[in-house]
C-alpha cells in the first residue's frame, strides 16, 4: 500500500505512522526525520536544510523531491509499499510524486488528511519531546516518559525540537496554509482523500482509520 499522511504540523502524522507501521507492515518515510538526520551528521545537505528548518520554512522542492526519489527508488520500496509523512508539502512536490510513481505504474492508494485545530496543535507541539537516539515521540502531558528526559524505549536523551517553539510554530502554520493546504483539493479530485478528525487522541484516530479502511472495498487489494 502506498500512502501519504497530510496535515498541519502537530496533527499527529508521525505518531499515526508509528502506530500503523506494524499494522500495515509498510515503511515509514519522514522527510523531516531524514533532514534532521542529515543535520545531525553535519552533511552538506544538513547544513543547507538547517537554514530553512530553524526558521520553519520549506526546504526547496528540488532538494526534497530528489531525496524522496532516491529513497523510493531503492530496495523495491515502491512495490513493497510505504507511508510518506511530511511529503508532499507543495503542489509541485505532489505532481512530482505522481510522476515518480507513474513511472513504476504504482500510483498512490490513499492520502490521509489529518485535520486539527490551532489550540490543539500548539499544545501538542510545545509539549513534544523526541528521543535523540531512536526518534520515539513523547509529550510532557499527553504521553510523558516514565523517567523525565529519558526515552522509555532505548534510554536515549529526550530533546525539544528547535522548531517547536511558539514563534516558529506560527511560521510553520502560515507556510502550511499557503503551500500545503491547497494540495488537499488536488488529491480530492483524484478521489484518494480520506479525512480524519486529528484533534482526537491518537488511539482513537487509528481505530477510526482502520474502520475506514475495512469499509473500503479496495483496501484488501492493496
Ligand atoms: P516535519 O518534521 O515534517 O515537521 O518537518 C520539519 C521541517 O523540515 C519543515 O518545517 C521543513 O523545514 C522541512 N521539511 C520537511 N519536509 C519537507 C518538504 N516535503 N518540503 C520542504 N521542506 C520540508
Amino acid at each position: 500500500m502506498r500512502l501519504v499522511l497530510l496535515g498541519p504540523p502537530g496533527a499527529g502524522k508521525g505518531t499515526l505512522a508509528n502506530n500503523l507501521k506494524d499494522a500495515l507492515r509498510i515503511l515509514h518515510i519522514s522527510t523531516g526525520d531524514i533532514l534532521r538526520e542529515e543535520m545531525k551528521n553535519n552533511t552538506n545537505l544538513g547544513k543547507e536544510a538547517k537554514q530553512y528548518l530553524d526558521k520553519g520554512e520549506l526546504v526547496p522542492d528540488e532538494v526534497v523531491t530528489r531525496l524522496i526519489e532516491n529513497k523510493l527508488s531503492r530496495d523495491s520500496i515502491i512495490e513493497k509499499g510505504f507511508m510518506l509523512d511530511g511529503f508532499p508539502r507543495t503542489e509541485t512536490q505532489a505532481k512530482d510524486l505522481d510522476r515518480i510513481l507513474n513511472k513504476f505504474k504504482k500510483p498512490l492508494n490513499y492520502v490521509l488528511y489529518m485535520e486539527s485545530t490551532l489550540p490543539v496543535i500548539i499544545q501538542r507541539l510545545t509539549g513534544r519531546r523526541v528521543c535523540r537516539n531512536c526518534g520515539a515521540l513523547f509529550h510532557i502531558i499527553n504521553l510523558p516518559p516514565k523517567k523525565e528526559g529519558v526515552c522509555d524505549a532505548c534510554s536515549g536523551e529526550l530533546y525539544q525540537r528547535s522548531d517547536d517553539n511558539e514563534q516558529t510554530i506560527k511560521t510553520r502554520m502560515k507556510v502550511y496554509l499557503k503551500n500545503t493546504r491547497p494540495i488537499i483539493e488536488y488529491y480530492q479530485k483524484q478521489g484518494k482523500l480520506k479525512k480524519l478528525d486529528a484533534d482526537r487522541d491518537s488511539q482513537e484516530v487509528q481505530l477510526i482509520l482502520m474502520k475506514l479502511f475495512n469499509e473500503d472495498e479496495n483496501f484488501h487489494q492493496h
